[in-house]
C-alpha cells in the first residue's frame, strides 16, 4: 500500500495502476483458481467456468469480440484425463493426492496390489503387474498435461513422505482419453483512436494443468491467473485510456497442452499478422522480487533497450534480463511466423509451479503496479 501511495506521489499526472486494480487483481486470481474453475482444466467444466468468466469482464468492459462468431474461437484435442477418485497406498501409508504423490500424465487405468523391487535408490518396479507399475521418488513433484495415454502406471512420490525401501503398492486409478475436447481461445480488441492499420496485441493462457483425481486440482495463481489479471487490467486500462492504435486481447486455452490453442490461432491465420506491430505474451507474473526476464529480448534489441531505459528513468523493476528464442509459452507461433513478440515472466518469489501449492493466497504480487506500468509505458512509446 505504501509503494502504491508513494508511486501515485512521483507518477501522480500519469494514470497508475491503484489499490483498487490490484485488488481486482487478487479479485481475478481468486475466481481462477477456485474450486469451481478446478484448476481450469478439462474435469468438472473447470476450463469453461474459467472462459466464461472472462468473457463476462470483457463484456462488462464494453470490448469488441474478436471474432466473426464472437468472442469465443472453439478447437479441439484430444487430452488424458483421471475424473474419479484415486487410491494410491504405498508401504501400506494411504498417500494424499498432490500432496504425497502426482502420476504420469500418460497413465491409463490401473487397479491392484503389488511387491516392489529397488532399482535404484529412486525407483521401484513391480515384475508381475500387467503394465509397467513404477514409483520414482522425487524432491519436488511436477505434474503436466498429456495429449494420450499409454498401458503403463508411473507414480511419483515426495521422498520422505513414504518409507523407505518401498516394498509394496496398492493401487487404484481409473484415467479416461478424451479424443475431441472442446476448448476455445478468448479474443477481444479495442480500436485505436488514430489507426486500426496497425495494432499492439497482448496474450495470456487461461488454462492450466486441470486435476488431478476427483477432489484435487492445480490451482495455478501464478501459472498463469496472474498473467490473465494484468490482461483484464490493461482492458479496463484501455477503455479508460483509449490506445492510439488497435489493441487486441488474447486469452488461449491448451498452453499446458503444448501451446495448442495459440497454434490453432496463427494457422487459422485468425488476425492480420502483418499489421502487428508487437505482442506481448504474459505468462508468470505474480512475483517480480528479482526483476523480469524477456524472452526474445535477445532478438528484438531496439525494443529490449526502450524496455530498459523507461526502467532506469522510472525506477520500477529490480532487473529486466533476457533470453534468446524459446518455445516455452504462447509467443513461440507468432515469433515463428515472424511477428515480433516479447514474453514477460517475472523472476524471483515463491517456487511452487506445476503443483498444488500454487495457490491464490500464497502470491505476493511483489512488483505487479511496476510490471503493469512499465508494460502501458512500453506500448505507448512503441
Ligand atoms: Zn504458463
Amino acid at each position: 500500500m505504501l509503494r502504491i501511495f508513494l508511486f501515485s506521489v512521483f507518477f501522480g499526472s500519469t494514470f497508475v495502476l491503484s489499490a483498487q486494480d490490484t485488488l481486482y487483481a487478487r479479485k481475478v486470481i481468486r475466481k481462477l483458481t477456485s474450486k469451481e474453475a478446478f484448476g481450469r482444466g478439462y474435469t468438472k467444466g473447470g476450463l469453461d467456468h474459467a472462459a466464461r468468466f472472462i468473457c463476462s469482464e470483457l463484456t462488462a468492459a464494453n470490448t469488441n469480440p474478436l471474432f466473426p462468431t464472437g468472442y469465443y474461437q472453439y478447437f479441439d484435442f484430444s487430452v488424458n484425463t483421471f475424473p474419479s477418485k484415486m487410491k494410491v497406498k504405498v508401504n501400506g501409508k494411504l498417500l494424499k493426492p498432490g500432496m504425497d504423490y502426482i502420476v504420469n500424465p500418460e497413465n491409463g487405468s490401473f487397479k491392484g496390489k503389488y511387491q516392489l523391487n529397488r532399482k535404484d535408490s529412486l525407483t521401484y518396479v513391480s515384475e508381475n503387474a500387467p503394465c509397467p507399475l513404477i514409483i520414482h521418488l522425487k524432491k519436488k513433484l511436477t505434474f503436466s498435461v498429456a495429449t494420450q495415454s499409454a498401458a503403463i502406471c508411473m507414480i511419483d512420490v515426495l521422498r520422505g513422505n513414504v518409507s523407505e525401501p518401498i516394498t509394496s503398492a496398492e493401487v487404484h486409478i481409473k484415467s479416461k482419453l478424451l479424443k475431441n475436447f472442446s476448448s476455445r481461445n478468448i479474443g477481444a480488441f479495442i480500436n485505436g483512436t488514430r489507426s486500426n492499420d496497425s495494432m499492439v496485441v497482448f496474450a495470456a493462457h487461461y488454462d492450466h494443468l486441470g486435476g488431478m483425481g476427483n477432489r484435487t486440482y492445480f490451482p495455478g495463481a501464478n501459472d498463469n491467473a496472474s498473467g490473465v489479471s494484468v490482461l483484464l487490467n490493461l482492458v479496463k486500462y484501455y477503455e479508460k485510456n483509449p490506445p492510439g492504435i488497435k489493441t487486441v486481447f488474447l486469452f488461449f486455452a491448451g498452453e499446458e497442452a503444448g501451446l495448442l490453442g495459440s497454434k490453432f490461432f496463427v494457422e487459422n491465420k485468425s488476425l492480420d499478422f502483418e499489421k502487428i506491430k508487437f505482442l506481448i505474451n504474459l505468462d508468470l507474473l505474480g512475483t517480480g522480487e528479482e526483476g523480469i526476464m524477456v524472452v526474445n529480448g535477445a532478438i528484438h534489441s531496439k525494443e529490449y533497450d526502450l524496455l530498459n531505459k523507461i526502467n532506469e528513468k522510472k525506477k520500477l523493476v529490480k532487473e529486466i534480463k533476457k533470453r534468446g528464442k524459446a518455445r516455452n509459452s504462447d509467443h513461440y507461433w507468432f515469433s515463428e511466423i515472424g511477428v515480433p513478440a516479447f514474453f514477460i515472466y517475472t523472476l524471483g518469489g515463491p517456487s511452487a509451479y506445476h503443483d498444488v501449492h500454487d495457490v491464490a493466497d500464497k502470491l505476493p504480487l511483489s512488483d505487479y503496479v511496476d510490471v503493469f506500468k512499465l508494460i502501458t509505458e512500453f506500448v505507448g512509446h512503441l
